[in-house]
């Protein structure tokens, strides 16, 4: 007889009440696992597990202020905890992500929580190591089989054209891109091309506290609107550099959407992600070969119906399809 699953609840957000701990959680909580520093709502909790990195990032987003006390394991180091074995595993969506797999000692039962990942190897994280599990909590932002991103090198090239040509024909390119993560990625993206680089100061605040961690960068430095012209910019979407001339182009897995040119009003667009598209979320149930998925964020219900075309025990954590699995 295989072993009873781990449990999982959502409650405003997801609990496992047979270890009393908050995956993710946007409130203050007991015992939280934080999978990354991208939430500015992380409230203060008794006890955090999260990677060291991802603990200095938020220590220096000041959303750990008050935090309590604060594990972080090496990753893939086994801690015994409570009954539990507890592992965090690299995440691959930003630097310092992880996801985590918990084994209840009593009868070696499993669980995997991605939090946010993707199993491509980005340029400024580590490759995301998924283990087997018998229950899986996965988000599927991208759930919908229309979403498959290019190859990264082709999605380089094109932001490494886009910044050359925009600087042959007089303008300053500026990439946009969220503060933690995104920046990183487009930073390195720039890497070996010979232009010098400025960053709004939010995205030189998160560079900072990783540059060790995130392989060579081109040379950058704080912008200054006076000095800008012959740069490229890195911005976080939605701040403006007040210098003329500027073409902005942004990176997003939603660039592959029809309509995101005019929904972000940019001159260019490309799809660079740091979520899995949905051949990376079909293989990421192959690998971890669970027995039930439990679905977060983006097309859970859509997906979940997929999933359970294929034989595959999966639903919407959030929504109301566990209606049909409580008959
Ligand atoms: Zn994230």
């Amino acid at each position: 007889m295989p072993p009873a699953l781990i449990e999982v609840t959502h409650r405003k957000g997801i609990y496992l009440p047979e270890a009393d701990l908050w995956l993710d959680p946007h409130f203050g909580v007991k015992r939280a696992f934080i999978s990354h520093a991208h939430s500015d709502h992380v409230a203060r909790h008794d006890l955090t597990f999260c990677s060291a990195t991802t603990h200095r990032l938020m220590v220096a987003r000041k959303s750990a202020k008050k935090a309590g006390q604060v594990i972080s394991p090496s990753l893939g180091e086994v801690i015994e905890w409570e009954g539990w074995e507890l592992r965090l595993l690299p995440a691959g969506h930003i630097i310092g992500s992880t996801m985590l797999h918990l084994t209840r000692k009593a009868d070696g039962a499993t669980l995997l929580y991605t939090g946010d990942y993707k199993l491509r190897q980005g340029l400024s994280c580590a490759a995301c190591e998924p283990l087997p599990a018998d229950v899986l909590i996965m988000e599927c932002t991208f759930g919908l089989p229309r979403y498959r991103f290019p190859p990264l090198a082709e999605v380089q090239e094109g932001i490494r054209d886009f910044v050359t040509q925009t600087l042959a024909e007089g303008g300053v390119p500026v990439l946009q891109g969220y503060s933690l993560g995104k920046a990183q990625e487009l930073l390195r993206a720039l890497h070996g091309l010979d232009v010098p680089v400025m960053v709004h100061p939010s995205v030189a605040l998160m560079t900072e506290v990783v540059r060790d961690e995130i392989g060579e960068l081109p040379p950058w430095r704080l912008f200054d609107a006076l000095e800008a012209r012959g740069h490229a910019l890195v911005f976080p979407p939605g701040t403006k550099p007040a210098v003329p001339g500027c073409r902005f182009a942004m990176a997003s897995g939603w660039a592959l959407d029809a309509s995101a040119r005019y929904r972000y009003r940019v001159d260019a667009l490309f799809p660079l992600s740091d979520h899995a598209d949905h051949p990376e979320l079909r293989e990421t149930i192959d690998l971890v070969k669970p027995r039930r998925v439990w679905l977060v964020h983006g097309f859970t219900r859509e997906f979940a119906t997929e999933l359970r075309a294929a034989g595959i025990e999966a639903w919407s954590l959030e929504r109301a399809d566990q209606l049909e699995f409580a008959w």
